[in-house]
């Protein structure tokens, strides 16, 4: 049972040994904190480890490996209401309710997230504007605290712990069950719409215009010259009507939904990365990235056609270990919110000063966002960008220096961060951006369920307690 294993984050960038544990059930939670306690030792959760930073590792210590816990515990067709246990993937779940003519309200980028895991960052798909965090769509969990003590919380019943403990990032206390509502729909496929825009300004804009279709997302660019800057792709789509799709169950299938294996039916897909590896430095991702827009901007522009819900919502997961394509020394996500007054002349600042030290993102993506009412949330009226950064031996130092850097903008700015995507806040520049009291909110409710501070992770420690635990 018990084994000392190197973890990783999603990128790669950083790795970290820890005591895993798998627990099954609810009672081996609770075992594992009391040996913990008794040991001296931390506990920190994991969910998939999709996590861009730090957030699932908790380095010496104990890790508690909550992907075991994956069993479905009840299904409602009717109401379309799902009780999991926190080890459940969202791929696991989309694909137990289709058939049925639901599909989760809230997605990440990838299938491979455990509910658990997307409850404790509070997730947001391509759909916040409209449908708000995973968290909106909580009924209710239960949850194991650190004191051994069970409790059942919802909007309406143990209310406070509620808010803190989804986007809490498993350092209040363990989900072991979720029951979530899930949404109607009447096919499987969305309608998409693509275009392109010219420069960042025009991304922007076109985004914020289309704020109330179901979905809404866009590629930008952040390889060209000043001007081009933040040009790129933006995508829409929609859920069909009723009556839309003369045969749902055909696209509610399993089999239309999943991604095939190979492209365009002959290069098997698992090897893909290793095609893409040669050519990810700054001059390959500056010349496919401008083929990539020209070609939007002429054969892909204005266009309009059926996507499965899957294709649409995972894209990433059509080209399995992508990430590995960065090299051995894997890549860094930087996702920044800006209220929409701000977020244009900030981004362009951002990117400009990247380009200036002549480490460019590789892939950015902007989506508009609302802000919700969770104690730790990254979210707010305006937008996001996520930016990926390679990183390696030689550009590391000078990389993090660029992330301080842009948090400097982005506070200056008014903006928020995202812990599923850091790597380099610290407790200063999170205090900056929650405020004084969130924080002491925060650190009143975790004396009350964890007194003896027993669940930490490295991301715990990075941001919230100068590295002391
Ligand atoms: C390709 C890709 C695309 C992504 N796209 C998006 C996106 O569009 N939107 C978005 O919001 N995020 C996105 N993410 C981030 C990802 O959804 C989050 O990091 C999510 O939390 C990962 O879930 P996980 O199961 O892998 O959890 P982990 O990364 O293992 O852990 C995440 C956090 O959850 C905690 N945790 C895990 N299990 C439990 C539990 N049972 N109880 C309490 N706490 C627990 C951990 O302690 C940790 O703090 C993306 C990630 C990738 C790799």
């Amino acid at each position: 049972m018990e084994r000392v294993v190197r973890l990783e984050n999603f990128g790669h960038s950083f790795a970290a040994p820890g005591f895993v544990y798998r627990p099954t059930h609810p009672e081996q939670v609770e075992e594992i904190f009391a040996a913990a306690g008794q040991n001296g030792l931390h506990v920190g959760l994991r969910g998939a480890g999709r996590s861009y930073g730090d957030a699932a590792t908790n380095t010496g210590e104990i890790v508690m490996d909550m992907q075991r816990m994956n069993r479905i515990l009840d299904w409602d067709p009717d109401t379309g209401v799902i009780q999991v246990e926190p080890g459940v993937t969202i791929g696991q779940l989309w694909e137990y309710i289709i058939e049925d003519g639901w599909w989760p309200p809230v997605v990440p980028g990838t299938m491979a997230p455990t509910i658990g895991g997307c409850l404790a960052s509070n997730v947001h798909g391509k759909n916040n504007w409209k449908a708000g965090t995973i968290g909106e769509h909580v009924l209710s969990f239960s949850a194991l605290l650190p004191s051994g003590q069970q409790v059942t919380c919802s909007p309406t019943k143990n209310k406070e712990l509620f808010y803190a403990m989804i986007g809490g990032m498993g350092i209040l206390g363990v989900f072991v069950s979720i029951r979530m509502q899930m949404k109607r729909i009447y096919s499987g496929d969305l309608e998409v719409y693509a275009w392109a825009e010219p420069d960042l300004e025009r991304s922007l804009a076109a985004l914020d215009e289309a704020k109330d279709s179901d979905y809404v997302v866009g590629w930008v660019d952040a390889t060209p010259r000043r001007s081009r800057l933040g040009r790129g792709q933006m995508h829409t789509a929609r859920y069909l009507e009723e009556g839309e799709d003369a045969s749902p169950l055909r696209s509610f299938r399993p089999q239309h939904q999943i991604l095939p294996d190979t492209i365009l039916g002959l290069v098997p897909k698992a090897v893909t990365w290793r095609f893409m590896r040669p050519v990810m430095n700054n001059l390959g991702v500056w010349a496919g990235n401008t083929g990539k827009y020209l070609m939007n901007r002429t054969l892909g522009n204005h266009k309009r056609y059926l996507q499965s819900l899957v294709a649409f919502n995972f894209l990433l997961d059509y080209v399995p270990d992508w990430e590995r394509a960065y090299g051995p020394g894997g890549l860094i996500q930087y996702q920044s919110f800006l209220p929409k007054e701000t977020a244009h002349d900030a981004y362009a600042g951002m990117l400009q000063l990247c380009k200036r030290r002549r480490l460019p993102s590789y892939l950015g993506v902007i989506k508009r966002h609302r802000p919700d009412d969770f104690l730790i949330s990254h979210s707010l009226d305006g937008f996001s960008l996520a930016l990926d950064f390679p990183v390696s031996k030689r550009s590391r130092t000078r990389l993090l220096q660029l992330l301080t850097d842009l948090n400097q903008i982005v506070l200056q700015a008014g903006g928020r961060f995202y812990f599923a995507k850091d790597s380099s806040l610290n407790p200063t520049e999170v205090s900056q951006y929650l405020g004084q009291k969130t924080i002491a909110a925060f650190r009143r409710i975790k004396e009350r369920v964890d007194p003896e501070g027993l669940l930490q992770s490295d991301l715990y420690r990075r941001c919230f307690t100068d590295g002391v635990g």
